[in-house]
């Protein structure tokens, strides 16, 4: 089959994608030229200096904002800690109240629990009955204690997209002491991503989920803003973000940003034609419930990067590794972190028998119809086959 070239079918992109073979050949020309440490004052560290800074433009660029507002960081996970934790540390001393959603990654709720557990106070807005978060919802819950609104932009396990701009831009007009964060990791170079529409204060993006390399990301921090570090040691990254910058893999992020940035509207439209095909499929089988917002793939609620779907009875992890024996990878859909449950579904009111079927399905530039094909075959073939055994 042509679609089994590579020897598998990857359908895993929102977890993470390929690295670009321009990405690689960045990565291992800047390993072999250009090794200095950007600190180091002679030439070497000169070069990765420049690299590095050509980095920072092209991101900076992407997001119409300047240079000196990018700071780099080991990935999403680290710029959700250094936001949160580090806007809390300066601005809430005094005023204790933060606003999130009840869908966020890990990386933002586990963050804001542990800011719970030190006497922080939450609201947590939860989708309304029809699975959409509401702006209004978000500015209602603002007390004279918030200092802290931290939203996603593309939810990552069923492609929502949350009303950021929205709930920032009319809480900075009322409110403009509030410090307002998003992470953008899901959405960055797949939706366009512009921090004067967003009006964040921060924002957090990631390199391996645009086919860079783990362990590279950005965080933007708003001139004036002024962050707490969350680590202590040298003067890198304006003191933020103490250690050697890893310049390969900043380099690598820098290119898989060029490569990607002019063909955002394309891409687009391939991941809505895609999601159609898949979803036309999908609807010709038995015992799937769609968990995605589907009723409009082309609407400005939902990225068509990502499926969710439920195959009834058939647990999502017996349906992984069925579809794995047939050589396709896909993601359970409601598990965060191997198999912990996040809750994310719970919160759009999918039962929990449901939620336990999910699977995810997510795409790249590069997935093909044939792909699309083979998967609902194997899932339809997985249904019959594990029905039986039930
Ligand atoms: N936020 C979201 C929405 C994500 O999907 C991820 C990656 N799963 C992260 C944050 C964490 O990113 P990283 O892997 O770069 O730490």
């Amino acid at each position: 089959m042509e679609e089994l070239q590579s020897g598998f079918i990857y359908l895993d992109h929102a977890a993470t994608t390929k690295p670009s073979d321009s990405v690689i050949q960045a990565v291992a020309s800047c390993m072999t030229e250009c090794y200095g440490n950007p600190s180091s004052l002679h030439g070497l560290g000169l070069q990765a200096q420049l690299r590095m800074e050509h980095t920072r433009k092209i991101i900076a660029n992407s997001m119409g904002i300047a240079p000196e507002t990018i700071l780099f960081t080991s990935g999403a996970t680290e710029s959700n800690n250094l936001a949160i934790r580090g806007a809390s540390c300066t601005y809430g001393r005094r005023k204790k109240h933060i606003i999130t959603s009840a869908v966020e990654h890990a990386s933002v709720r586990n963050t804001i629990r542990a800011l719970e557990e030190q006497g922080y106070t939450v609201t947590r807005i939860v989708p309304d009955e029809n699975g959409q978060f509401r702006a209004q919802d978000f500015i209602d819950a603002v007390t004279d204690q918030t200092f802290l609104i931290s939203i996603m932009l593309v939810e990552n396990e069923t492609g929502r997209i949350l009303p950021v701009g929205e709930v920032f831009r009319k809480i900075k007009k009322k409110y403009p002491d509030i410090i307002t964060h998003c992470d953008a990791v899901q959405a960055y170079m797949k939706i366009p991503v512009k921090i004067s529409t967003l009006q964040a204060d921060l924002l957090s993006i990631s390199a391996h989920k645009i086919h860079g390399i783990k362990g590279a990301g950005a965080l933007y921090i708003r001139k004036g803003v002024r962050l707490t570090p969350i680590m202590t040691g040298g003067s890198q990254e304006k003191s933020l973000r103490p250690g050697t910058e890893s310049v390969p893999l900043i380099a690598g992020f820098g290119q898989a940003v060029t490569e990607m940035q002019n063909s955002i509207e394309t891409r687009f439209q391939k991941a809505i034609a895609n999601k159609n095909y898949l979803l036309n499929l999908l609807a010709e089988l038995p015992d799937i419930i769609i968990n995605s917002d589907d009723a409009d793939p082309e609407s400005s609620k939902n990225s068509p990067y990502i499926l969710n779907f439920s195959v009834k009875q058939i647990r999502s992890e017996i349906m992984l590794h069925y579809l794995e024996s047939r050589h396709i990878y896909v993601s359970s859909g409601s598990a965060c972190s191997k198999g912990a449950k996040s809750g994310v579904l719970s919160a759009y009111r999918i039962p929990d028998q449901l939620a336990d079927c999910a699977i995810r399905v997510s795409f790249s530039e590069q997935t093909t119809e044939q792909e699309l094909l083979a998967l609902v075959q194997a899932i339809r073939d997985g249904h019959a086959n594990l029905i039986h055994k039930k």
